[in-house]
């Protein structure tokens, strides 16, 4: 019996894992995929993540392989209106890395191999979790076959639909928001080299980041005129995505080049608790915020960063520490999911003077030294 079972083998339950294994705390990760996920989904990770990734010694490997965005740029019509650098919010980090998702993945995963070639198991699909008292039972389904594992504490990181946190009976506080978006990863056609681009259209914002191999990410807001108001691409194509970012920016980009499509809706369902007696939720198991703005997983992964010096201790019967854990993680979920706010508000549609004075407002705000400072540094989540 591990002392310590993680649901979920995404990014933040692979980092728990080697946060803990490198403690000499025994662990087993249950991850329903019999085989890692291969898609490019969230690529933002933040200075305060990779300085958590580095603790794992993954950091530097990261950064070799992604591409880090150092300056963001805002425009209107082919005119900038303002540029942000991220040069000063991080000495060790000074920017935002840009690593497709899978690849984030593959890194823990091997991190975590490492220290125990046995600690993750996939195919295994957690259906239950109880708290008995002295132990934590999970029922799992495996081959077909029902499984029960007990540990001391269980880490539920199973993502927005968690299991686990139905299983717990976790309160929620949800919220739904208008904001409908198409991204996709095309080969890249700009001369915006590392940065990234931010397109104030008055249809609603295009946002534009590189990626590792010449490739680059174009996110569209949709209006409610472009689809049947589904959450997913619903019959939208690349060559649509395509079409919409050569009428509002005037990039052209080739549709033939997409290798991933995605439409997504947005919601916010923060959990009111994340501790359970010997259940403990983190991760977009317990946050699920905008991905605009791209916090997400890195506020997934300084959950575990936070948790894990205190599980030894609870290991050994001391809950000493997890009511401070608990406020903290939440009230950081909290102003994550406000920031992602204030990102789609300023992306969503305004026409005539109303836009104007918006893009006016965006120019003036960042022409001061220290309120461009400061918005870099919300922007990057510190
Ligand atoms: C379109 C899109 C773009 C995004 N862009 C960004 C971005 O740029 N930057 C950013 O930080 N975030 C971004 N995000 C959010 C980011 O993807 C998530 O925050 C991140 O994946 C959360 O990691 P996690 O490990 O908590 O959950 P997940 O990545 O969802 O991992 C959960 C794991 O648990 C497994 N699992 C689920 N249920 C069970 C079960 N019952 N039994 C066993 N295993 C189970 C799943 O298979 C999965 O492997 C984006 C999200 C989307 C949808």
């Amino acid at each position: 019996m591990s002392e310590v079972v993680i649901i979920g083998g995404g990014p933040v339950g692979l980092y728990l894992a080697a946060l803990l294994l490198q403690r000499g705390v025994s662990v087993t990760v249950l991850e329903q995929r019999t085989a890692p996920e291969p898609n490019s989904r969230a690529i933002g990770i933040h200075p305060p993540a990779l300085e958590a990734l580095s603790r794992i010694g993954v950091a530097q490997k990261l950064v070799r392989r992604g591409v880090p965005i150092r300056r963001g740029l805002a425009l209107s019509r082919g005119a900038a209106l303002a540029e942000m650098s991220f040069a000063e919010v991080s000495e060790r980090f000074p920017f935002v890395l840009s690593l497709p998702q899978d690849s984030t993945e593959s890194v823990l995963e091997d991190r975590v191999r490492g220290l125990d070639p046995y600690a993750l198991r996939r195919g295994v699909r957690v259906t239950g979790l109880h708290d008995n008292g002295g132990h934590a039972t999970v029922e799992a389904c495996v081959a077909k076959e029902q499984e029960r594992i007990s540990a001391p504490l269980v880490i539920a990181a199973d993502g927005v639909r968690s299991a686990a946190r139905m299983a717990l009976g976790a309160p929620l506080r949800r919220r739904d928001y208008p904001d409908r978006y198409l991204m996709g990863d095309f080969a890249d056609s700009t001369a915006f080299g590392s940065d990234a681009a931010l397109f104030l259209a008055g249809d609603g914002i295009v946002e534009s980041f590189p990626l590792p191999g010449q490739r680059r990410r174009w996110v569209v807001r949709r209006g409610p005129a472009d689809d049947g108001g589904a959450d997913d691409a619903a019959g939208l194509d690349a060559g649509w995505l395509a079409r919409e970012v050569r009428r509002r920016t005037g990039i052209d980009v080739d549709a033939g080049s997409n290798s991933m499509l995605s439409g997504f809706g947005v919601r916010a369902r923060l959990v009111r608790r994340m501790v359970f007696g010997r259940g403990i939720l983190i991760g977009d198991a317990a946050h699920e915020i905008s991905p605009i703005g791209g916090q997400g997983m890195s506020l997934g992964w300084l959950d575990a960063l936070a948790l894990a010096p205190l599980v030894p201790a609870l290991l050994a019967g001391s809950r000493d520490g997890l009511a401070a854990f608990e406020r903290n993680r939440l009230r950081e979920a909290g102003r994550a999911a406000r920031q992602s706010e204030i990102n789609m508000a300023l992306g969503r549609p305004l026409h005539g003077g109303l836009l104007a004075v918006r893009n006016g407002a965006i120019t003036a705000v960042a022409a001061v030294p220290a309120a461009n400072r400061l918005v870099a540094r919300r922007f990057t989540m510190q």
